[in-house]
C-alpha cells in the first residue's frame, strides 16, 4: 500500500490546492486546508504549502520561525502571490523546497509536492541510515570501552596475585592490595579491615586505607563475621556501602568496603572485589602462617623470647656490625640464683610461672634494640648494641634491682625468700677477638658473680668496683 503523508495548506481555496485525499505519484495525500496559521490543527506533517500572504504582512524570517515552531519535522513549499527575490532566496536557503508563484497551475503544484515527498523520502532514508551507522558506532564505542574496562580489572586482579604470593608481611598484603583496589575503584572510596583476636573479643587490628576504618568493626560487622556481604544503601539516597568479607578457609580475617559513589556497584564490580577479597584473604592466611612457622623457628615457646639459636645468630651480626664501624657492644649473661631451690620447693609450673615472669621483667626493662633471649633453663643473655662498658654495668644493675624488687611466684623456697639474679658482662672493645670471646668473658663474669655471693653483676676484668650491694 502506498505510504500516507500529511500535507498542511494555509491558503484559501484555488485551484492549486488538491482535495482532501489525493493520490499523487507513489504516495496517498490526507491534505488539511485552513485560511491562516491561527487555525492550523497540530500536526506532525511532512509537508507545509502556505500562500506568503497568509501570514500577513510577516517577513519570510517570522514566517519561517513560525513553521519551525508549527510543523518542525516539515518540508516547506512557500506559493507567492507576487514573486519576491529576496523572500525566494530567504525561502529557499531555510528549508523550503521550492519557490512556487501564483498563478498556479495545479499539475506544476502537484508536480513540486511529488519531488518534495521523494526528496523528503530520501534525505529520510539518509537520516536514517546515519542514526544507524551512528548507533552501530556508540554501540562498538561501549564494547571497545567495556573490554578496556574488563582488561584493566583482569590485570588488576592478575597484578594482584602476582604480588600477594610475594608477600610474607600481613602489612605488606594490605598495602598491596589496597594500591590494586585504588586502580579499579578509584572513583570510590576503598577500605581494608583487618580482624583478629584481641583479649576480650574481635578487634580490627591492620588495614586503615581511608578515613573511618577506626568506627569499624561496625553494625555490619556481626553480618560480615558470619560471612555474609552486606549492601546498604545510606539514608539519605547518597553513597551505597558495600562490604565483602575476606575469608580464608573457614574464618573472616577482615573486610574489603566500598563507598563513595552514588553509583550503585554493579554485578561486574562485585565480582572483582570478591576475588580481591578471596585473594587477599589466602595471602593474609599465608603470611600469618609464615609468620608463625618463623616465630616458632626463632622463639623461645616458654618465655615467647628469642631462642638462643636466634641468639648466636644476633650476636654475630652485632658483632660484626661493631667492630667493623667500632662502635662499642655490651653482653649480658642473666642467671637465675638458687632457682633448683624454687623447682624443688614448689613444682615445675610454678618454676615455669617464674620464668615467663622473668622474660617479661627483661623484655620491659630494655630497649626495642636491644635482644633479649633465653639461653637455655634459667639462663639469660641481653645484647646492648651501642653499649660500653659503663652502659653495660648501668643496664645490669638496672635489671638486677628490678627482678629484686619484684615479687616471684614460688619465691619463698630459696634462700632468703626472695628470687635474684647474678650478672655477668662483658663489652667491645673490652673484649675484641670475637662474638665467642664476648660471651665467654661474660660467662667468665657470671661465674666470679656466683662465687662472690650471688645478687650482684660483675664485669668482665673487673676487680671489685662492679660488686652491687645485695
Ligand atoms: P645457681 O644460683 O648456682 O644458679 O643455682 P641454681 O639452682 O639456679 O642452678 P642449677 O644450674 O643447679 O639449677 C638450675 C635449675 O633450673 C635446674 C632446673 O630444674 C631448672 N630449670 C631449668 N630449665 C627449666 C625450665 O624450663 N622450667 C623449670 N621450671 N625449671 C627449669
Ligand atoms: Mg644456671
Ligand atoms: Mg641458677
Amino acid at each position: 500500500m502506498a505510504p500516507l503523508r500529511r500535507l498542511l495548506v494555509i491558503a484559501p481555496e484555488g485551484p492549486w490546492v488538491p482535495p482532501r485525499e489525493a493520490g499523487v505519484g507513489a504516495f496517498r495525500l490526507e491534505v488539511t486546508r485552513v485560511d491562516s496559521p491561527e487555525s492550523a490543527p497540530p500536526g506532525p506533517w511532512d509537508v507545509v504549502a502556505f500562500r506568503t500572504d497568509a501570514f500577513g504582512e510577516a517577513e519570510p524570517e517570522e514566517v519561517l520561525a513560525w513553521l519551525r515552531r508549527a510543523a518542525p519535522e516539515a518540508t516547506f513549499l512557500p506559493v507567492a502571490v507576487r514573486a519576491d527575490p529576496r523572500q525566494a532566496l530567504i525561502y529557499l536557503k531555510n528549508g523550503a523546497y521550492e519557490y512556487l508563484e501564483e498563478p498556479l497551475d495545479p499539475s506544476e503544484f502537484l508536480r513540486a509536492l511529488v519531488e518534495a515527498l521523494e526528496n523528503r523520502e530520501a534525505f529520510r532514508e539518509i537520516l536514517e541510515m546515519n542514526r544507524t551507522l551512528e548507533a552501530q558506532a556508540s554501540q562498538l564505542r561501549r564494547e571497545k570501552e567495556e573490554l578496556e574496562r574488563r582488561n584493566r580489572e583482569l590485570q588488576a586482579v592478575s597484578r594482584l596475585a602476582q604480588d600477594l604470593a610475594a608477600s610474607l608481611e600481613p602489612q605488606e598484603v594490605v598495602d598491596r592490595l589496597g594500591t590494586r583496589l585504588r586502580e579499579v575503584f578509584g572513583d570510590r572510596s576503598v577500605r581494608i579491615g583487618l580482624w583478629g583476636r584481641v583479649p576480650g573479643g574481635l578487634a580490627l587490628v591492620g588495614g586503615a586505607s581511608g578515613p573511618g576504618v577506626e568506627d569499624a568493626p561496625g553494625p555490619w560487622a556481626s553480618r560480615v563475621l558470619r560471612g555474609e556481604e552486606v549492601r546498604q544503601a545510606s539514608r539519605d539516597g547518597g553513597p551505597e556501602l558495600v562490604v565483602v568479607p575476606m575469608r580464608a578457609r573457614d574464618r573472616v580475617v577482615g573486610f574489603l568496603s566500598l563507598e563513595g559513589n552514588s553509583r550503585p556497584v554493579p554485578e561486574h564490580e562485585m565480582e572483582i572485589l570478591r576475588i580481591f577479597a578471596d585473594t587477599a584473604a589466602i595471602a593474609l592466611e599465608n603470611a600469618r602462617l609464615y609468620q608463625a612457622m618463623r616465630d616458632l623457628s626463632v622463639r623461645d615457646e616458654l618465655t615467647g623470647l628469642f631462642n638462643r639459636r636466634y641468639f648466636q645468630e644476633r650476636l654475630r651480626a652485632e658483632w660484626n656490625h661493631a667492630t667493623r664501624h667500632e662502635i662499642p657492644l655490651a653482653l649480658l649473661v642473666i642467671d637465675i640464683d638458687h632457682f633448683k631451690r624454687l623447682n624443688d620447693g614448689n613444682d615445675h609450673l610454678t618454676g615455669d610461672a617464674a620464668l615467663r615472669k622473668l622474660a617479661e621483667l627483661l623484655t620491659r626493662n630494655t630497649r626495642g634494640i636491644d635482644t633479649v633471649a633465653r639461653y637455655g633453663g634459667e639462663e639469660f643473655v641481653v645484647i646492648l648494641p651501642r653499649t660500653g662498658r659503663e652502659g653495660a654495668l648501668a643496664a645490669a644493675e638496672k635489671l638486677r634491682r628490678a627482678v629484686a624488687r619484684t615479687r616471684f611466684p614460688g619465691e619463698d623456697a630459696v634462700p632468703g625468700g626472695k628470687l635474684t639474679v647474678s650478672i655477668g658482662a662483658a663489652w667491645y672493645p673490652g673484649a675484641s677477638g670475637s662474638a665467642e670471646e664476648l660471651l665467654a668473658r661474660a660467662d667468665h663474669a657470671l661465674y666470679e658473680a656466683k662465687e662472690s655471693g650471688r645478687n650482684r653483676t660483675r664485669l668482665w676484668g673487673a676487680s671489685d668496683e662492679s660488686r652491687a650491694s645485695a
